[in-house]
């Protein structure tokens, strides 16, 4: 490195933008300080891996000035289960987010056609940007025209634990082996379910299956058995409309 580059000018600047950033700029903001955003592209885009900078991504790509979905902070351990959820979501394409949490986030999968209780079905679940656990209260509206715009229902929630009753290191070596057994303790699903990573180019694609248990029935369809917030009750026409709304449903976590 040159000695310029360690300059305290530069240092300060470098510190600035990330406060700002981490304040939830908005997008004026963002455009009014593209000359020395310029300079710290570089360092932003080395910062993408969780590890270094967790749910970077997932703040990158709102606005928070304009969503009301809630802004990417990792909590304190707080030692209780792990909790998973299912977000409908009636974005350009509907399909439900799978959510796990595992090490102060919640992995997120995009799937279109919704989970199955037939252990003979697999869907594709595609991995997304990781998610706050704040996110798991989420359900609104996202403006039209900002990312994810459409509406989201709290379609199942609960908690979930390793299949094999390893704990979080078990969770940990299955999502890095792309082979994740998984038992749901929800309202509408539960049992032993698992996540299989495909081997194939790009952002990682996964098929959500049904093991075989008592919880496995090939006889319905539990998306269309359940169309309403598994929290709030409210249909997704509802949700849409703001009716019953945030402060209706929240008011007695
Ligand atoms: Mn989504």
């Amino acid at each position: 490195m040159s000695p310029a580059k360690k300059s305290p000018a530069r240092k300060r600047a470098t510190t600035r933008t990330k406060s700002a950033a981490k304040r939830g700029a908005t997008r004026k903001t963002a455009t009014a300080r593209k000359p020395s955003a310029t300079r710290t592209t570089v360092k932003k885009g080395s910062a993408t891996t969780s590890s270094a900078r967790p749910l970077a991504e997932y703040n990158r790509k709102r606005d928070f000035a304009r969503t009301k979905e809630p802004e990417g902070r990792v909590p304190k351990k707080h030692g209780k289960a792990l909790q998973f959820v299912i977000q409908k979501h009636a974005a350009s394409h509907l399909h439900y987010d799978f959510r796990l949490e595992l090490d102060g986030v919640m992995k997120s999968w995009a799937v279109p056609k919704g989970p199955s209780l037939d252990p003979s079905v697999r869907r594709l679940a595609m991995e997304v940007e990781d998610h706050p656990i704040s996110y798991n209260t989420f359900e609104g509206t996202i403006p039209e025209g900002e990312y994810g715009g459409g509406t989201v229902m709290l379609w199942d929630r609960g908690t979930y634990e390793a299949e094999d009753g390893g704990g979080v290191e078990s969770l940990r070596r299955g999502y890095a082996k792309g082979d994740l057994k998984l038992t749901l303790a929800g309202k509408r699903l539960r049992g032993s379910w698992v996540l299989v990573r495909m081997k194939r180019p790009g952002r990682p694609q996964w098929l959500l299956i049904k093991h075989r248990d008592g919880a496995a029935d090939p006889t319905r369809d539990v998306t269309e058995d359940h169309t309403t917030s598994v929290v709030s009750r409210r249909t997704m026409e509802s949700i849409a409309a703001g009716k019953g709304g945030e402060r209706a449903w929240r008011s007695n976590r």
